[in-house]
């Protein structure tokens, strides 16, 4: 059966594929962490569908709030109009939000995916400003569509001269604090800082040429990037700037959201609070929602301006109130938190005896191990070049040990570990396990 599947899927789908070329599961059925193939074989996931699942495969309250809203005659699709579905989501979301934006931010539901989200945020801080021009970090990911693309780091599509077929928004990107490869070449905060200094000078200096931008977009920690953590004091920093300079901060908390970095949300590690917040993934509770928070203030749009088909559906919410409650509830921000701590040391433990780890790092359950060559010299700070050939056999050695992780970073030479926030102790024991099983398997 998996076979024929595989097969049957590689003959009729694009070779865009990706998740379906690089894990070669067929998966039938799942619970929790795991996912069961249809060749039987059980695997521990530590994609969660790309964390959108907080709460693990097939949760019991979200598959009963599921079940509740089909038997009860409710209607799947209202367009936007309110439905009690709506109201029990949008209340129990607006209580969560981070600083200002809690209880008081406007919301707006943008479509299915993270990237719709990133769109609405990006011409929401065009219509407010009337300026056009966005800043945005090297190494960023914000999605597929062109303003979301435009703000991403080096995709292909994009092209290294800002000039490929998904380059659209009028984009000035700038270093992001990324400690272990520091763009600056002096690493951890001094970096951090120079990055903060050059948007200053940026925002400020005339002889830049530049109008003052829209909006700054930012991730906390950036995710497909290579799940690199902002330390507090550059998020601060750049709160501070973009407050001074009327420049809106937009973050995007598509992959950091929901308890994921051991906090509700990302910036909350920092106390920073963004003027609009981009949502998407874990927030629909496994099914597909997206939608940005802001500041009331920025309530500039009129009917029609920003509207589409598929903007809330009723199960998504469902599915999405019941996550946001349990997370709540049961303290998975804080279980997230504590059980990543525990992994991420004792991977730096695994680090001492592999000397292809070249760094750990993450929050919570969002976390990032970059391979490195053992052999080749490191750079002034320290780093080693990156190692992405060996990142792809030792993601298949996880594979064939019984581990699903994805590879990130610049070159795809990150491991990422991206469990359901109910991981177990067990489980995550079993995930170090196969992972220092896997990379005994594999010669780097
Ligand atoms: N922003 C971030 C930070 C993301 O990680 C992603 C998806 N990985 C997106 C936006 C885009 O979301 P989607 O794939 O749902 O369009």
């Amino acid at each position: 059966l998996r076979a024929q599947l595989l097969d049957r899927q590689a003959r009729r789908e694009s070779a865009a594929r990706t998740y379906a070329r690089t894990l070669p599961v067929a998966p039938v059925s799942a619970a929790g962490a795991e996912v069961t193939g249809a060749d039987g074989r059980t695997y521990l996931d530590c994609l969660s569908g790309a964390g959108t699942l907080a709460l693990g495969h097939n949760h019991p309250a979200v598959i009963a709030a599921l079940h509740g809203a089909l038997g009860s005659g409710a209607p799947l699709h209202t367009l936007d109009m309110i439905t009690p579905q709506k109201d029990a989501f949008t209340t129990e979301l607006l209580r969560r939000l981070p600083g200002d934006l809690r209880d008081d931010a406007v919301l707006h539901f943008c479509g299915p995916a993270g990237t719709d989200a990133v769109e609405a945020a990006l011409k929401l801080a065009r219509t407010t400003t009337g300026r056009t021009g966005v800043v945005a970090f090297t190494g960023a990911y914000h999605g597929m569509t062109l303003g979301a693309a435009s703000v991403s780091g080096p995709l292909r599509m994009r092209g290294a001269d800002g000039q490929g077929p998904a380059a659209a928004q009028p984009v000035t990107r700038l270093p992001y604090p990324y400690a272990y490869r520091c763009p600056f070449g002096v690493g951890g905060e001094q970096g951090a800082e120079l990055s903060t200094r050059l948007l200053e000078t940026y925002l400020t200096d005339p002889s830049s040429g530049m109008a003052p931008p829209a909006a700054v977009i930012l991730e906390a920690v950036q995710g497909e990037g290579g799940v690199i953590p902002a330390p507090a004091s550059w998020l601060r920093a750049v709160r501070r700037i973009t407050a001074e300079h009327g420049v809106l901060l937009i973050i995007d908390e598509v992959q950091t959201g929901i308890g994921r970095t051991g906090r509700f949300w990302a910036c909350e590690h920092a106390d920073v609070t963004p003027d609009i917040l981009v949502t998407s993934k874990a927030v629909g509770g496994g099914l597909p929602l997206a939608l940005i928070a802001y500041r009331p203030d920025l309530d500039t749009w009129q009917p029609g301006d920003h509207t589409g088909t598929f903007r809330g559906n009723t199960l998504a919410m469902v599915a999405g109130e019941v996550t946001l409650r349990t997370v709540a509830e049961e303290q998975l921000a804080e279980h997230a938190e504590k059980t990543g701590a525990r992994l991420r040391s004792a991977l730096r433990e695994l680090a001492s005896r592999h000397p292809v780890i070249g760094d750990v790092r993450g929050r919570g359950l969002m976390i990032g191990v970059e391979l490195v060559q053992p052999d080749a010299d490191p750079d002034a700070t320290g780093a080693r070049p990156t190692h992405p050939h060996y990142a792809r056999a030792l993601q298949k050695a996880c594979l064939d040990r019984g581990l699903m992780l994805e590879l990130g970073g610049r070159d795809g030479s990150v491991l990422r570990l991206l469990p359901p926030l109910v991981l177990t102790d067990a489980q995550a024991d079993t995930v170090l396990t196969r992972l220092a099983d896997a990379l005994t398997d594999v010669e780097p």
